[in-house]
């Protein structure tokens, strides 16, 4: 059996910036990083537009508790403002430890970091490298996994989660090119295991965004929080669907209908395109809802008049997916697009800490959640663009420092390998003999369109039921695929048919949630409940994984800034 002080699952941002953080701390610690992808390869790779910080480098008079209220306020006052405050307040120094690890932003002429305007934030606040900055960051933080020879298990892919008696104790997990399982434990085990893009037909995010590690949490006995709200970002290329940054818009591109009309007047006049993403997403839903799409399916996103000098220096990629995904040029043209599936406000609750929560809010022995797997909860029912990696920088970190401290405690708790063997090998030989007649590639294909159909930027009763059905369906067809390769050496196929499994779950978990939320806030936006309703559900919704389906509770939010400034923080009507 293999043995750790820590097990960090996912080499991410937040896994990565936790692995730092704890050879920083002790390097006399054994850590283990899991990644079923090379760490580089994580999503974060992708992020573009930038992370957000009141560094005050453009805008001298921003601070910390704007940058709080514009979360709250953003997060349609579902987020924990404890929690809110933590992220705002250690964001300057998370980015200038990122600078001092060699990260390289983009800068203002004075060779400060430059900041760039985003949706819903007040002051100039996004640092940035280009619209390529997550790749800046992740590039930086792996390099530092080398530099502190954090041993890597890559290609590795988590299939259990093992909890017993309120206590986190270990990983059962499966090499992908050999087949090899191993089964280890840990003083304490983190999750940063990344959102669930792929639940959807259409998204921003790369294959691997499969939900896995809030599938096995959700197993595990663990409640999902805050589920329902699913972001779709505004701007997704259309058809494809991949990410058109918002720092386009942040840097003053339009959004234009099919009678040529900057419609966002009519959503949010202050705003107008930096508007939050709810909101917009909502907005160009309505625009081709209501016939005044282009050809009835997209609008433009119009940079024409930002001028080529621009567009190549700060928006280069965008230019780039442009013209590669549709020979589009966006120095003459404008380009087509819609909203597409981007990010996971819900995810495994934890406290400020990172400790991952149980019911009746019990911190469950030794595990731990980090970044967008993690629910701690900043976004509430809806995020801000840029504040996303810096979550993970700062929880990352946190959950670093906390499993230092906390593991010094803790002796190895006692695993049954045997068991847990046995149990995983059994799991996979009947993925490969079983003669079912289920292809995966349509059973997934049938399942995202589901999950599009009946849980999408509009929801109601009717459709969230039929679409709760219509998974359950599919989860018993689930029972009957069939695998092709029945070998051990790179069998993707047993991955792709264990990623489904999670797709399945984690679907199940946000059809019911959103089901049982009967209002509407943030992302989730109900037409047969249009209003916000706080005196019902100014809460987190808990979903618990059970034998008989899944089965909701309701936690309270954390209004903490309340006291410190009750004028912004006292929820009241989100306009812009
Ligand atoms: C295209 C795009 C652009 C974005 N741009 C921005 C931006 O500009 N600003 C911003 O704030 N946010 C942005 N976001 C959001 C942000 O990038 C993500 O929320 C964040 O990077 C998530 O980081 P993470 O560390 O939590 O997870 P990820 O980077 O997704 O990493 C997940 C890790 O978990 C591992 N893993 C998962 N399941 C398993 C398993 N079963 N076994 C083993 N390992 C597993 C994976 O191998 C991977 O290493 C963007 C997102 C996308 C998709």
């Amino acid at each position: 059996m293999l043995e750790f002080d820590i097990a960090i699952v996912g080499g991410g941002l937040a896994g990565s910036r936790a692995a730092v953080e704890i050879a920083r701390s002790d390097p006399r610690l054994k850590v283990a990083l899991v990644s079923k992808v090379h760490p580089i390869r994580s999503h974060s790779v992708a992020a573009q537009g930038g992370i957000a910080a009141a560094l005050q480098n453009v805008d001298p008079n921003d601070d910390w508790l704007t940058h709080a209220f514009d979360t709250v306020k953003g997060a349609d006052y579902l987020a924990d403002q404890d929690a809110v405050a933590v992220l705002t307040q250690q964001a300057p120094q998370v980015i200038i430890d990122l600078e001092h690890m060699g990260v390289l932003f983009s800068r203002l002429p004075d060779g400060r970091i430059a900041q760039r305007p985003f949706g819903g934030h007040t002051n100039r606040r996004t640092c940035y490298a280009a619209d390529k900055t997550g790749h800046a960051i992740l590039h930086e933080l792996v390099s530092r996994l080398f530099q502190y020879k954090v041993p890597l298990f890559d290609e590795w892919y988590v299939l259990k989660l093992i909890v017993e008696e309120g206590e986190a104790k270990g990983l059962v997990i499966y090499h992908i090119p050999t087949g090899r399982l191993e089964v280890l434990r840990a003083k304490a085990i983190l999750f940063a295991t990344g959102g669930y893009g792929r639940v959807f037909n259409t998204t921003s995010n790369d294959y691997a965004s499969t939900g896995d590690g809030l599938c096995l949490a959700a197993m595990a006995g663990i409640p999902l929080q805050d589920m329902e709200f699913v972001q779709f970002h505004p701007t997704g290329l259309y058809p494809v669907g991949v990410l058109i940054s918002e720092a386009v818009r942040g840097e003053g591109a339009y959004l234009v209908n099919g009678e040529g009309e900057r419609f966002m007047a009519r959503y949010a006049p202050s705003r107008m395109e930096l508007a939050p993403r709810d909101i917009t997403s909502r907005a160009i839903a309505t625009e081709i809802r209501e016939g005044r799409g282009v050809n009835s399916r997209y609008v433009f996103l119009d940079l024409r008049h930002l001028g080529k000098e621009k567009i190549m220096e700060r928006v280069p990629f965008a230019h780039d997916e442009a013209l590669r995904h549709l020979g589009i040029d966006v120095v003459y043209e404008p380009m087509p697009v819609r909203p597409t599936v981007h990010y996971s406000m819900g995810g495994i609750p934890t406290t400020i800490d990172c400790q991952v929560l149980v019911a009746h809010d019990q911190p469950l022995t030794g595990f731990f959640a980090a970044g967008e797997c993690a629910c701690v909860s900043v976004h509430g029912a809806n995020r801000l663009g840029s504040n996303s990696l810096l979550e993970c920088v700062v929880f990352g970190a946190r959950a670093g420092a906390t499993l230092a401290r906390y593991v010094q405690e803790r002796s190895l708790p006692a695993v049954d390998e045997q068991r847990y063997r046995a149990e995983a090998e059994r799991l996979l030989q009947k993925l490969i003999d079983q003669p079912g007649s289920e292809r995966i590639a349509t059973l997934r294909a049938d399942f995202q369109d589901t999950l599009t159909d009946h849980c999408s930027i509009f929801r109601d009763e009717a459709l969230l039921s039929e679409g709760l059905a219509q998974v359950q369906r599919l989860k018993a067809r689930y029972q009957n695929i069939r695998l092709d390769d029945r070998g051990k050496l790179y069998n993707t196929e047993i991955v792709e048919a264990l990623e489904l499994r999670s797709l399945i779950e984690v679907g199940e978990i946000i059809v019911a949630s959103a089901l049982q939320r009967r209002e509407s806030r943030g992302a989730h936006s109900r037409s047969d409940y249009p209003e916000r309703n706080d005196a019902d559900y100014l809460k987190h919704t808990l979903a618990y994984h059970t034998a008989e389906g899944v089965h909701i509770e309701y936690r309270p939010v954390d209004l903490s800034l309340q006291q410190k400034d009750p004028e912004r923080f006292t929820p009241q009507a989100r306009k812009y």
